[in-house]
């Protein structure tokens, strides 16, 4: 069954530079020799660094998962290969800020030995959240190089539906060419992947893109992919930055993705061809990411190739292995000439977005090319696939005026650079803008510490404006008059008042003990001299009334009774009437 033809579309814009992909495909591509560590940063991709689960002098079997996803956009981390780990700290990464970032570093013990793993061969009887979790768990990323979490972006949610799945094998950077090998070497393994994709996207149909340019690739993927219901090749024209997803979704569909839009918002999913296969090797083997193609190029390698590299290999022994001559680089650069990054050291591990590390000698980048004046030629605005004006963002980077950029679309820029490729100037465009967005970033960065630290003073000022209303309500509240009611309390007294009350108090209540007590004695006393008046002797002589014997007067005074305590009393208190 033949396949039926793509209608093609244009772009602005874009460039035919020199290819440069000759010398790395000569050769089938090999495995890359074992290294002697592996150093696996845990921030490979976009979004949030993975987390440690495993620790130093732990012994760990290859796929074996090392770090786990820290966050909906992160991806975990695996073993490459089976032995020990022997470092978890700071090491160079491969960035363009030439920073450290925490790394787990292996030694290989030269087993090789695979960690156990469950293939899922009938993924069609799988719901796609089932597949979008595998392919998650296996830490797969875009492999064309920008490194986002793949899971996500075969998520459209259950609003949108996708029409277009379309591959990504044009491959237009120059000096890149593992795409092409891979695809010349197994397309079976991508159009698995496909099938995949398409199951989880729910997609229509799917189109695998390539640029003519790569003629045995395009024979092996139609090869693989005769047949099959839905599934189409484009062989695109040739031209630098068809790769880049707006530009390819454009020339396959006809459809612009909307300036700060998702090409998912007009029903089009974009992955690169290695993601594919990455994906069919998580489903069908249980495989994980551990290991990449990877083109290792440029005039100071004399065997250009590509390998199959594990993940944290460190890149000085792959430049060894192809036969570099590390006296001649001037350059290492990951990626290509137009989009990649300067490597500031040899010895940095390959990630999961390493494509291409290009060794390059001095004239190889035109490095010798000195910057002159804009001559307002326009060449740069004439060939801008986004169909920006370099020129003026050119000249408010440079002067730094930072809203003006904004306001001629800074942020739609792709960086393909090339506006600088044709600057008959050499005027390095691209580092201008990357300058400019790096300042906005940092900019919006301490507007946003300002206005939080503004936001914190404002709060703390109306917390005491606040605390010193409270107060004075309640010194108000306090001095404000009682209402005069039968109910009211009793106004308020101060110290002075209460105490005089209280002595009065206790006086009253002194005096009425006392006039008690006084009663009590003298019924005591009359009392007593009544029985004394019964048990005296009659006789003539009077005797005066409550007049003691001397007898009795004695013995009252030697034999304390309760009545005499009485007495001693009410003489203790007499003399205490006495003092006062
Ligand atoms: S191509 Fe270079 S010289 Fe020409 S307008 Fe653009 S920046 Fe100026
Ligand atoms: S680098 Fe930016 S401004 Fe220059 S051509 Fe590419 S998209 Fe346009």
């Amino acid at each position: 069954m033949s396949m039926a033809p793509v209608k093609l579309w244009d772009f602005h814009g874009g460039i035919h530079p020199e290819q440069n992909k000759l010398q790395s495909t000569t050769e089938p591509s090999a495995l890359a020799q074992l290294p002697k560590k592996l150093v696996l940063p845990l921030h490979q991709h976009i979004g949030e660094a993975a987390e440690p689960i495993v620790e130093i002098g732990d012994t760990v079997l290859k796929g074996q998962k090392i770090a786990n996803a820290n966050g909906y956009v992160s991806a975990p981390v695996h073993a490459p290969t089976s032995g020990k780990i022997i470092d978890i700290s700071e090491h160079p990464i491969p960035h363009p800020s030439g920073l450290s970032a925490l790394a787990i570093v292996i030694e290989p013990d030269g087993r090789d030995a695979w960690v156990e793993y469950t293939p899922d061969q009938d993924y069609s009887e799988k719901n796609p959240s089932h597949l979008r979790n595998i392919i998650r768990e296996a830490g797969i990323v875009g492999l064309g190089g920008a490194g986002f979490p793949s899971f996500i972006k075969l998520n459209p949610g259950s609003q949108k539906k996708i029409k277009t799945l379309i591959l990504n094998g044009v491959e237009c950077e120059p000096y890149i060419t593992c795409d092409d090998m891979l695809m010349r070497e197994d397309a079976h393994s991508i159009i698995e992947g496909v099938h995949i994709m398409r199951h989880a996207l729910q997609a229509e149909e799917c189109v695998i893109a390539i640029e003519d340019n790569k003629p045995e690739a395009y024979e092996s993927i139609c090869k693989a992919a005769a047949g099959i219901a839905g599934l189409r090749v484009a062989l695109v024209p040739t031209r630098y930055p068809q790769g880049s997803e707006k530009q390819l979704v454009q020339v396959i569909t006809g459809k612009e993705v909307p300036s700060n839009g998702l090409a998912l918002h007009i029903g089009v999913v974009c992955h690169n061809v290695a993601t594919a296969a990455a994906i069919y090797r998580a489903i069908h083997l249980g495989q994980p990411l551990i290991s990449r193609m990877v083109t290792i190029t440029g005039q100071a390698v004399k065997q250009p190739r590509n390998l199959e590299v594990l993940i944290g290999t460190p890149m000085d022994e792959l430049l060894q292995q192809c036969g570099a001559e590390f006296d001649q680089i001037e350059r290492l650069v990951m990626g290509g000439p137009m989009m990649g990054f300067a490597l500031h050291e040899i010895n940095l591990p390959v990630i999961k977005t390493t494509n291409c590390i290009i060794a390059a000698t001095r004239e190889e980048l035109g490095l010798d090319r000195p910057a002159m004046p804009c001559i307002r030629c326009g060449a740069c605005a004439d060939v801008c696939p986004v169909k920006l004006l370099p020129q003026q963002l050119y000249w408010h980077a440079r002067a730094k005026e930072l809203d003006k950029v904004q306001e001629y679309d800074l942020f739609d820029c792709i960086e393909c650079g090339c506006c600088s490729y044709v600057c008959p100037s050499n005027i390095p465009l691209v580092q201008y803008y990357r300058f400019a967005k790096g300042a906005i970033w940092t900019q919006e960065q301490e507007h946003k510490k300002s206005d939080q630290a503004r936001e914190r003073h404002e709060f703390r000022l109306m917390r005491i404006e606040r605390e010193k209303r409270e107060r004075e309500a309640k010194r108000a509240k306090k001095k404000a008059p009682r209402p005069k009611t039968d109910t009211a309390k009793p106004p308020p007294v101060d110290g002075a008042q209460m105490a005089d009350k209280m002595r009065q108090e206790a006086m009253a209540q002194r005096d009425s003990a006392e006039a008690a007590r006084k009663t009590e004695i003298q019924a005591a006393l009359a009392r007593v001299q009544a029985k004394k008046k019964d048990a005296a002797p009659k006789t003539d002589a009077p005797v005066a009334a409550n007049s003691p014997t001397p007898a009795a007067a004695s013995t009252q005074a030697s034999t304390p009774t309760s009545d005499s305590d009485s007495s001693a009393d009410t003489a203790t208190h007499k003399d205490h009437e006495q003092s006062q």
